[in-house]
This record gives C-alpha cells, structure tokens and sequence, in this order.
C-alpha cells in the first residue's frame, strides 16, 4: 500500500518492514533518525511506547495514548519541517514527531463504508477495550454520539476507558452492558475472529434479537470474520476494517510527504496485498 502511493508520488523512498523487539525501540528510532529517515509506522506495542521515546507528540496522539506514525524533522530556515519535504542536501539536526493517524482513519472508514453522513446522536455497542477500542472510543465521544455501551470480557478496563470519555467532558451516556433497544452501530475490537478457533465477541442471542442497522469488524483479515457473516445473514450492514488500515496509511503518508496521498492506488495495492484480487 505504502510503497504503491510512494510511487504515484514519484518520490524515491521504500517503505520497509523491521522486526524489533521493544527493549530496542529507542536505538531504532535514533537509528533512523541518524540514517535520515523520512518517518516510521509502529504497531502494537510500540504505539503505546513510543509516546515516550518522541521528542514532539501532537496534541491527538497524547490523548489517545499512542503513536502509529512519526515523522522526523530537521530545521529549515528556523523552523522544524518533515525530512521528506526537504532536499537530502537540507537535512542538519533532526528530531521525532510522534503522530495517531488510526483514531481519525476508524470515523473516516465508518462514514465512508456505512455511507453515513455523521455519528452525532448515534448509539454504538463497542466491544473490547485494548488500544484500538480505547481511541476508538475517545474518538467517537469527540464525534458526539449520543450513547456507548462498553463491553469488555475484563469489565473493569471498560469501566477505566468510560472514566476517561467522562474525564474528557463527553456529554456522552454509557453504559457497561448491553443495551436493551436496538442499537445504529457495533464495533468489534477485540482480537476474537482472527483465530478461526475464536469464538465470537458478542452475545449471539444479543445480536439475533437486536438485529443492529450497522455492523463493524476493525479485523480485516478474514475479510467476514464469523461475527460479520452472522451479522450479514440477519440483515445487519457490515464492514470490516480494510478502510481503517488504507486511512491510516494515506495519511501517514500525507504527513511525510506534505502531498495529498493517492487513496486509490493504495487501496488497491492493499486489495492485492491482503485478499490477492
Ligand atoms: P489489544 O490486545 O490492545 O486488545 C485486545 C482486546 O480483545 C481486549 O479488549 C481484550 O479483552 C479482547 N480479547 C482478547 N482475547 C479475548 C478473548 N479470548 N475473549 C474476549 N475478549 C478478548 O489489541 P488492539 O486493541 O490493538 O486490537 C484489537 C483488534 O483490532 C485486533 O483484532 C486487531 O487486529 C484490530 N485492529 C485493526 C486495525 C485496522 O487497521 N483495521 C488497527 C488496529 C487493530 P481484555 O481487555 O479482557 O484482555
């Protein structure tokens, strides 16, 4: 995906994948920076180090807690701009600017899949409560949806992530259990449905009665987990998280580059890359 919108921006960089163990995140990062870097993705469990180790974190990225991408900067004429938006020649010190593209790309995946113009006023039953349904969360509440009910196999996590939405001053209402009404959008973002062994993350019984109008999966390989095929066959719209993983990218790759990322391309070289079409 990366390197396909790379290319449609002629700009002469790869984009690589590293192994490395989270003992080593802070010589890697200072690594790529003297290596002049343009930037780098990090997954779990970097994101959630990383808030520590950049010099920079935007503003977003500290309240979710996490950072996916950085960008390194060097000064220009007095002011820190992106490594990639310099000529190599330009490149003196350099720092770390730690950035959160996937809370913003979940929404933008969401309204774009569901064809659905804003959440404001929504009801959303989110499963799980680990990173991604924690910016998920905090991410919504900024989006004004009108109720969330959190589900989480250890509740208490649900409960920690509820008081931070509230801490936020989120005129959101919550809830720990799920909701007797019908509701206009469930997330799965638990890890069950990557296994075909997992079992399900929802109550079936739950799902079968309520029939929710919408019904999203953050998994995206398999691209229908066996929640969004049971979902599908009792009439739910359902969307998995392929767009969330494409806008997170594109707007990594915005942030390097100061260039309006090609969304196409690149959702095409992820169609390829992950389902082989
Ligand atoms: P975390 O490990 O932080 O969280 C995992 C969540 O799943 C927790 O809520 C955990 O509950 C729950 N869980 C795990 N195993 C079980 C189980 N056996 N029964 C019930 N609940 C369980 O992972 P992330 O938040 O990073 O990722 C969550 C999901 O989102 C993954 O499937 C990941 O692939 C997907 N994802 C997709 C992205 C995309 O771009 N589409 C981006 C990021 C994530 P507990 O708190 O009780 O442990």
């Amino acid at each position: 995906m990366q390197n396909a919108g790379i290319e449609a921006l002629k700009n002469n960089w790869r984009y690589l994948a590293f192994d490395v163990h989270p003992d080593q995140l802070r010589q890697t990062i200072d690594g790529a920076k003297a290596m002049n870097f343009i930037g780098l993705n990090l997954t779990v469990p970097h994101k959630l180090l990383a808030v520590e180790i950049v010099d920079i974190i935007d503003p977003r990225a500290k309240k979710w807690g996490a950072v996916n991408t950085i960008v390194f900067e060097t000064r220009k004429s007095g002011k820190w701009v992106p490594v990639g938006q310099v000529d190599a020649t330009e490149i003196a010190e350099v720092r770390t600017r730690g950035f959160n593209t996937d809370a913003d790309a979940i929404v933008q995946s969401i309204l774009e899949d569901f064809r659905w113009n804003n959440l404001r006023g929504a009801s959303v039953l989110l499963l799980g409560a680990g990173g991604a349904a924690r910016s998920c969360a905090l991410r919504l509440a900024e989006e004004k949806v009108g109720t969330m009910h959190l589900i989480n196999r250890t509740r208490e996590k649900a409960q920690q992530l509820g008081a931070e939405i509230k801490k936020e001053n989120s005129k959101v209402s919550l809830f720990y259990d799920y909701p007797v009404t019908p509701v206009d959008l469930v997330i799965n973002a638990t890890s069950l449905g990557l296994k075909p062994e997992d079992s399900l993350p929802i109550e079936l019984d739950w799902l079968k009665a309520k029939k929710p109008k919408r019904v999203y999966d953050m998994i995206y390989r398999p691209a229908e987990t066996p929640f969004l095929k049971q979902a599908r066959k009792l009439g739910c719209k359902t969307a998995n998280g392929l767009g969330m993983l494409l806008y997170q990218g594109a707007r990594a790759l915005e942030l390097w580059s100061g260039k309006k990322a090609p969304v196409k391309i690149m959702r095409e070289a992820l169609l390829r890359e992950v389902y082989g079409v």
